[in-house]
Formats: structure tokens, C-alpha cells, sequence
């Protein structure tokens, strides 16, 4: 893959070998396991994948690029570049404004913009309807559009879908940038409907089986539907993509969930459900893919808690958050900063969406067990830095450094 240069503040040496020395064990990516950190009085179990993805260093290059190249000029992101507190406040302190909040909210009115103003936009991609407006004001966009191309693919599936007449449904997060951007763009094609979860495809197979009359789809898909959308004619040949950082098991699940709801209204088999529901493979990104992966083979260590680092508003992260919550204590923080003391962790509760203090998250025993992962969103500096605050609760631990040896 294409090597980007990013920031060297978001970089780590002892996380960048480590992640060099599995790449050379590993060159063809088949190895799922954690690398396990033995300090000794404490052991850290590494995830195999985590940290900046293709499109995340590819947005970071072109922003920060951007600002080098064109002193004096005014620069705007159209909103985050990328789900990362750290980052984008960097971007902020370079002088870059933000036109919008993370929600589309606007900040400062497009009005205010100037011709020879710069516009980037972030790795999710924006909507047709944005595009438009930068064009309407003069901003020339192609050169600091900074659009992950995982992203534009999952944009060309559902082209290709909307030109076989199917209707697109969309698995995402119905606020989400990237799912607003994937919806304007399907919506240009074809129908287009958002389904944030298995409750709302079983919604929407209601409406398709006819179990459900189609005056309430309105009201129960409110801000989830292309206009003109017809609930008898736009529900009879439909196929799936997601939003790229959708937890793979969910999107799955509703896909088949879907076909089979075909299957059963058309009487249909294996062979012939193409004429109601179209053969996609799920829009995942390979870092979500193998973010998740990982995260799934570290969670066969018996550990005693689990650490995930990233924006609290990343949807990558918070699958990986998800995925080991439901397999022990897990603890969603933003840096090392969160980690109080060994007693106390200020951390993010993804039900209430706030953080809160949890008192004794690291157990009493002779060598704890932590597993440790990131998001596609967050510098591996972030994960070094927790690391080194935990090794500092155990002052008798190994050097990072003789680790690195012992891995040869
Ligand atoms: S998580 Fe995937 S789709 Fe999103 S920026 Fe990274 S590579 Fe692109």
C-alpha cells in the first residue's frame, strides 16, 4: 500500500516495530493473534491490527499538506477531517476553521466564503448537496477532496445496484457523515433507505411482506428515505451496502435478514432471489475488517479487562468497544490522559454517551491481563502513551526497549 507521510507526533517507534516485525512474519496477513507485551509484573496484549488506516493517513497527509503549501490563505474543513479529537485540533491550532459540527450543524455560514478560499473535504466524503454549494460560492474542490476510496467504492456499488433497478438499502448510521454522503449519492440513482440496525430491518420488512401499511414507513424512516419514495413499487427489488466501519456480524445478519424476507414474500430459492434482491458482498473496509478480526482472536486470551483508544464519536471504534464489552470489563478512552491513577479510569459509556469514573477497573493480583487496541482514527502515539502509563503503576516492569529485543 501507498506510504503517506503524516505528522511525526502521531508516530511511535516501539508501536512502529512492533507492527514491522509482524508485517515481516506475517506477509501475507493471515496472522489474527495479539502481540503479547510481557513487562512482566504486567502483561499487554497488542491487537494485530489497529491505528491510522489507508484513508485516515491519506486525509492527514492532504490537510496538513494543504496548510503548508498555502500560507496566508484561509483554509476550511468542511467538518472533522476524521473522528479524532487530537487531530482535528491540531488542524484547528494550524488555523484551519470548521464550516460544520460532526452532525452537519453549520458553524460558519457558507455565505462567508471567498473564491480563493480553501475547502477540504474530510475522509468520509459530503453530499451532492454540499459539492453543490461549494461550486455555487466558486471553491474548486478535486484537490483537497480528501475522500477515502474505500468509501468512493461502496458510492460505485450502490451506482451499480441503482442501475439494475434495485432500490438501495443503506446500513449505516442515519447521522453519520459517510452514511449522509453514501445516501445522497444512491438517493441520485435510485430509491435509497437508511436502516440503522436489526430493529429498524425488521421495520422495513414489515413494509416489504406487507405485514405493515405503508402510510406509517413515513413516520418510522423519517429522515431515512429518498423523496418520492413508493413503499409498494420501491421495496420489490432492493439490495444492501453499508457504511464502511458497520460491525461486520450486523451487517451480515441484516443482509441475510433481508434476503430471506424476499425469499419468503416471492417464493423464491438460492437460485432465483436475484430478481428481488441483489448479490452484494458487505462495503466493509479492509481496516474495519481487520480491525475487527483482531480484536476478535485477542479476545480469546483470558484477560482481565480490555482498553480500546479512539474519538468517542468514531463508529470504528466504538464497534471494537462493542465487540469487547460483551466478553469483559472494557474501558473506551480518548488518550492515556483518561487513565487517572491505578485506582480510578475516566471513561466513555457508549449507552448514556458520556464519560464516567469507574473506581478498582484494574484488578487486584499478581500480573494483570490488559488487552489494547485502537481505532482507524487514532495515532499509535495515543497507544504508547497508555502503555507507558500503565507500566509506570508496576515500576519493576521490563524496558520497552528489551521487549523489542526479545522479539528478536
Ligand atoms: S476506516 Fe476504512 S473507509 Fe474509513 S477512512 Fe479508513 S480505510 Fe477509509
Amino acid at each position: 500500500m501507498k506510504q503517506f507521510e503524516v505528522p511525526i507526533i502521531y508516530l511511535s517507534p516501539f508501536i512502529s516495530a512492533i507492527k514491522k516485525k509482524r508485517k515481516e512474519l506475517d506477509k501475507m496477513k493471515r496472522e489474527f493473534a495479539p502481540t503479547l507485551l510481557d513487562f512482566g509484573p504486567l502483561q499487554i496484549y497488542l491487537a494485530r491490527h489497529f491505528g491510522f488506516c489507508y484513508g485516515v493517513e491519506n486525509a492527514i497527509e492532504i490537510a496538513f499538506k494543504t496548510v503548508e503549501e498555502n500560507p496566508g490563505k484561509r483554509i476550511f474543513l468542511l467538518s472533522e477531517i476524521i473522528h479524532n479529537p487530537h487531530v482535528n485540533a491540531d488542524l484547528q491550532a494550524h488555523g484551519i476553521k470548521f464550516l460544520q459540527d460532526t452532525y452537519g450543524n453549520p458553524l460558519i455560514s457558507f455565505e462567508e466564503l471567498r473564491t480563493d478560499d480553501i475547502v477540504l473535504i474530510p475522509a468520509f466524503g459530503t453530499t451532492l448537496a454540499i459539492e453543490k454549494k461549494l461550486k455555487d460560492r466558486g471553491i474548486q474542490t478535486e484537490k483537497y477532496n480528501t475522500t477515502c476510496p474505500f468509501v468512493e467504492k461502496v458510492w460505485n456499488r450502490s451506482a451499480a445496484i441503482a442501475k439494475q433497478n434495485y432500490t438501495v438499502v443503506i446500513h449505516g448510521k442515519p447521522k453519520h457523515e459517510e452514511t449522509r454522503a453514501t445516501f445522497s449519492r444512491a438517493a441520485a440513482n435510485s430509491p435509497s433507505v437508511i436502516v440503522k440496525d436489526m430493529d429498524q430491518a425488521k421495520e422495513l420488512a414489515k413494509y416489504i411482506a406487507g405485514a405493515k401499511h405503508s402510510s406509517s414507513f413515513y413516520a418510522d424512516f423519517e429522515g431515512q428515505y429518498s423523496s418520492d419514495f413508493d413503499v409498494t413499487s420501491d421495496l420489490q427489488r432492493i439490495g444492501v451496502v453499508n457504511q464502511t466501519t458497520m460491525l461486520a456480524s450486523d451487517t451480515q445478519a441484516i443482509a441475510d435478514f433481508l434476503k430471506q424476507t424476499m425469499i419468503n414474500k416471492y417464493k423464491l430459492t438460492e437460485e432465483n432471489v436475484e430478481g428481488h434482491f441483489a448479490d452484494t458482498r458487505d462495503t466493509l473496509c479492509y481496516a474495519t475488517n481487520d480491525n475487527q478480526t483482531a480484536v476478535a482472536n485477542m479476545l480469546q486470551t483470558n484477560a482481565d479487562l480490555a482498553i480500546i483508544v479512539g474519538g468517542y464519536n468514531s463508529s470504528n471504534t466504538s464497534h471494537l468497544v462493542e465487540l469487547c464489552e460483551q466478553k469483559l470489563p472494557t474501558y473506551f478512552i480518548s488518550s492515556d490522559d483518561k487513565i487517572l491513577s491505578a485506582r480510578e479510569i475516566l471513561h466513555y459509556n457508549l449507552q448514556t454517551k458520556q464519560e464516567m469514573v469507574t473506581s478498582n477497573y484494574l484488578p487486584d493480583k499478581q500480573i494483570p491481563r490488559i488487552l489494547l487496541t485502537s481505532g482507524a482514527s487514532c495515532p499509535d502515539a495515543l497507544i504508547e502513551g497508555v502503555i507507558n502509563k500503565f507500566v509506570e503503576f508496576f515500576p519493576s516492569s521490563k524496558k520497552a526497549s528489551d521487549l523489542l529485543q526479545n522479539m528478536g
